[in-house]
């Protein structure tokens, strides 16, 4: 019988894949002798099983009754027992933590009965009562999906007859009034009576948490976070403490360093007499840790030693969410804690400077990811801007964009286009898809750890919270700033900084971020503009570790780069050649002419001449990026698109030619392109004349190319340069197709050399881009220098469909069903494309031990796709010029990351 309830005092933090996050760090506070209430985790194993099966497995039940009966025991007290009665919060946690996902349900065991037994125990009614409609409220919600909204009005209303604003300001008598009330709704909306059997309670509740793993907001927040769908969630019974006994209670939340800039020191929100989820929601304003030290100094000493211990336990920035009851402090919850791109860096070196990881550590700590957001571009300082009001800075970035009042704004105007910043009193759960749609998030109500606060950062979105001069009208779509004339509508823009947490009305421009600069212009001149320690402290951390990854890393870096602009840039960044430089833009804008001469061409007289008024053109375009890329390798891929590309529309064509005739105008020009456009058309262009295909059966084309390479190259070494192309041949299929252009270039390239007396022993290599390429690359190899991988077109053959053709239709759908986490565009496809991929070099590398190898594609900017080529072993990976940092990063964190598996996998 497989083992689904683990007590608390039995796991530990490895078992996250059982016990989830929350339930293996519960776990392992426990053991560590932390004060955790006591409890039990029913495991992913059970939600998986409920999952698959549509029923809780029976063996389940039999396993909770004696997790619970020791937990009674220990206690002496059970389950709602009248007199005294045991309380539990049922709490969902999956492996990854997934913030305001799961529903978790309090007070569970409360009933008609109980109520008053809590109320004599505790000597509290109010508390009591308070507690037992806040679970019909939680319960009728979250299990028994009664519309939310029917609670809090009620609640609302129960507040405006007593004339009260606050919720502890109810009565006992008001509380049990509500209780009723609240009763009455469940029945009518459900048909059925709120279950009064605490044992029904939890199991309802536990059931409930796991079908929440499925619900629409927890699958929009796995595919953005890229979790996968079927991990199924884990369910941590634990005795409930309460925060809301009165002023000597009250529940925290608190962080071992700032996450969201990263500065080293402790970071909190307390709030007294308050149970959950208050602190979080941000429906009051709340104390800092400083404030509980003078409230409750042992609680707070006692907190303090806890958050020590944690971090130096887990040796990173942990968070931790906290109960005092009645002076005494409780731990609910720890985990490494999310933080900004910014605080990662920042975190990481400061814990090297304190000796509590190594640099290689360090450099696992930070991602890609991170460091793309920390190129965000931010607002200019000195544009002219207009300060609607200043609120809390809780998520970096400068966001501009029209109001949107609601998920359905903020969608709508996405999907127009239209940037938009979500602009709520406060957000819930039910606004996840409105933060996904918007460019930032800003909220009148909440702190550094509000919902709007803790999600935003988790998506690197720029958000602003707590900005408490905002009357946000969410019914009539208005917005009001105190101290501000006017009333704001979904017309106006706004423009929110997150790292300063600042609002400004109307456009604000934005400009380079600190580590963009340090990108471009080096450490010296972004230390000399940082304008304050924290920004010189980021810059020195990212300097640091971006240093460590290329001392480590043995992948280098390459540009995609098409001109010597992007070049320029590319080696800037860090670039260290270029791995892809297409040659179509030789062939377009006024040289389409020369094109279609070439095509239409029907005589080798014609054909030469064409071919002669194109090499000028691009041998000066090769010479200029001969020079930016001056003693690095730059490989050119010969001519790869369709001819249609290069010729008129068949359709345009078709209707002028017709027109043309009707009104007796008729160019027989016209008429003749019109018949050679026609027998270049093709029902599938992707997979017609094109790459290979057309050198080998356009004449002359191969030999221009060439032929303007090897001049340009010449004239760079008459002018002392040191030009490195390599020569890339697109869509090979097989080792007779490149064995046949290979000759042709080597001959030209032979022609050249001599001419100019010049060594022109250029390599001359194949893009692997085509499943039959990668399966016989053993024999493409004999004849290739090099092989460059061109994930992007061998995604596109391997799946066999065009990316053009699917990202919009279907693949919405497919992320849905799980038939990929991601696209398969965006991160290496590993199991098929991957496959490919490995196979190719297998291959490549017996034939030839000592053969190049790289990819070319987007894939080489992705971070987990550059893990997978460090494991296969490519020398390179090239990468759009923007992305080569990103890729520097995370060739040198695939070193250590691969150490850390090699060590695991020992020590197994
Ligand atoms: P989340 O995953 O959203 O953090 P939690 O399970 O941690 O959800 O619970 C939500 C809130 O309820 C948190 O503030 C948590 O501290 C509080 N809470 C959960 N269990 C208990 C308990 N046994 N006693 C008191 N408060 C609890
Ligand atoms: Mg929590
Ligand atoms: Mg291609």
């Amino acid at each position: 019988m497989p083992k689904y309830v683990y007590r608390f005092c039995e796991g530990d933090k490895d078992q996250k894949d059982l016990l989830g996050g929350k339930g293996a760090n519960l776990a392992e506070m426990t053991k560590l002798g932390l004060p955790v209430p006591p409890g039990f985790t029913v495991t992913t194993d059970a939600c998986r099983a409920y999952l698959r099966d549509g029923e809780v497995p029976d063996e389940l039940a039999v396993q909770v009754t004696r997790a619970l009966r020791e937990v009674e025991e220990e206690l002496g007290r059970q389950l709602g027992d009248p007199d005294d009665p045991l309380l539990v919060s049922v709490r969902s946690g999956a492996k990854f933590s997934m913030p305001g996902m799961m529903e978790t349900v309090l007070n569970i065991g409360l009933n008609d009965s109980s109520v008053e037994g809590l109320a004599k125990v505790s000597g509290d009614s109010r508390f009591a009562w308070d507690s037992y409609r806040r679970l019909i409220q939680m319960f009728g919600k979250t299990v028994l999906d009664v519309d939310g909204d029917l609670f809090s009005s009620a609640l609302d209303t129960k507040k405006s007859d007593r004339g009260v604003t606050m919720d502890y300001e109810l009565s006992v008598g008001a509380l049990q009034e509500l209780v009723s009330e609240f009763k009455e709704i469940v029945r009518k909306e459900t048909g059925t009576a709120f279950p009064q059997d605490p044992r029904e309670q939890l199991d309802l509740a536990t059931e409930a948490v796991f079908r929440s793993w499925n619900t629409e907001r927890a699958h929009i927040y796995r595919r953005r976070e890229k979790i996968p769908h079927d991990l199924g969630t884990a369910v941590n019974v634990c005795t409930m403490v309460f925060g809301n006994m009165g002023e000597t209670s009250g529940t925290g939340v608190c962080f071992t360093r700032d996450p969201s800039t990263g500065r080293a020191g402790v970071y909190g929100d307390y709030l007294v007499n308050a149970q959950g989820e208050d602190v979080v929601a941000g429906i009051r304003n709340t104390l800092s840790l400083a404030d509980l030290e003078e409230l409750d100094k042992v609680s707070y000493d006692e907190l303090r030693a806890a958050m020590r211990r944690l971090e130096t336990h887990y040796r990173d920035l942990c968070d931790i969410e906290f109960t005092i009851e009645r002076g005494k402090l409780w731990l609910l919850q720890t985990r490494v804690g999310k933080r900004t791109a910014g605080a990662a860096f920042r975190v990481a070196t400061q814990l090297v400077d304190e000796r509590m990881i190594t640099i290689d550590e360090a450099l696992t700590r930070v991602t890609g990811e991170q460091l793309t957001q920390l190129m965000f571009p931010q607002f200019a300082t000195g544009a002219e801007r207009d300060l609607l009001t200043r609120a809390m800075p809780a998520s970096p970035g400068a966001a501009v964009g029209k109001i949107a009042f609601n998920n359905e704004e903020a969608q709508a105007m996405a999907e127009a286009g239209i940037s938009c910043i979500l602009v709520r009193r406060e957000t819930n759960p039910d606004d996840l898809p409105g933060m996904v749609a918007a460019a930032g998030v800003l909220t009148a109500r909440g702190g550094k750890t509000s919902h709007a606060a803790v999600v935003a950062r988790g998506m690197g979105k720029t958000c602003v919270c707590g900005a408490e001069s905002l009357d946000v009208d969410a019914a009539s779509k208005t917005l009001r700033v105190r101290g501000h004339d006017g009333v704001f509508t979904s017309q106006d823009t706004i423009a929110i900084d997150g790292t300063t947490g600042e609002v400004f009305l109307g456009d604000v421009a934005v400009v380079d971020s600190p580590v963009m600069t340090y990108i471009h212009s080096g450490l010296e001149k972004a230390l000399e503009a940082a304008p304050d320690e924290d920004t010189r402290e980021l810059v020195l951390a990212v300097d640091r570790l971006m240093q460590h990854a290329d001392s480590v890393r043995r992948l280098s870096v390459r540009a995609n780069a098409d001109t010597p602009e992007d070049a320029r840039n590319a080696v800037a960044r860090g670039a260290q050649g270029v791995g892809l430089c297409r040659t179509e833009h030789m062939f377009l804008g006024e040289r389409r002419q020369f094109v279609q001469d070439l095509i239409l061409a029907s005589t080798d007289e014609e054909r030469v001449a064409a071919l002669a008024a194109l090499l000028p053109l691009q041998k000066g375009d090769f010479i200029e990026m001969m020079e930016t890329m001056d003693s690095k390798p730059m490989t050119v891929r010969l001519i790869d698109p369709p001819l249609h590309e290069f010729l008129p529309d068949l359709t345009e064509l078709s209707v002028k030619v017709a027109v043309d005739k009707a009104n007796g105008v008729l160019d027989p020009a016209d008429e003749e392109l019109l018949h050679v456009v026609r027998a270049h058309h093709e029902a599938n262009p992707m997979l017609g004349l094109r790459g290979v295909r057309l050198l080998l059966t356009m004449p002359g084309l191969i030999e221009l190319q060439v032929r303007a390479i090897a001049e340009a190259a010449v004239e760079r070494l008459r002018v002392g340069g040191n030009p490195r192309p390599e020569i890339m041949i697109p869509l090979v299929g097989s080792v007779r197709e490149l064995q046949i252009a290979r000759d042709r270039a080597q001959k030209v390239l032979d022609e050249v050399s001599e001419e100019s007396g010049m060594d022109l022993s250029f390599p001359i290599g194949a893009m692997i881009e085509l499943p039959r390429a990668a399966l016989t690359s053993e024999h493409i190899a004999s004849e290739a220098d090099f092989f460059s991988f061109g994930t992007n077109d061998l995604t596109q053959t391997t799946w066999g469909f065009s990316r053009d053709d699917v990202e919009g239709s279907f693949f919405g759908h497919y992320t849905d069903e799980g038939i990929f986490g991601v696209s398969p565009f965006e991160t290496l496809d590993r199991d098929g494309v991957g496959q490919m991929v490995r196979i190719g070099a297998e291959g490549a590398r017996a034939t030839k031990p000592g053969i190049k190898l790289g990819v070319c594609g987007e894939h080489g900017g992705d971070p987990d796709s550059i893990q997978f080529f460090h494991s296969v072993g490519l020398n390179y990976v090239s990468c759009s010029p923007y992305r080569v940092p990103v890729a520097r990063l995370e060739a040198g964190r695939a070193v250590i990351l691969d150490e850390v598996q090699d060590e695991a996998q020992a020590t197994a």
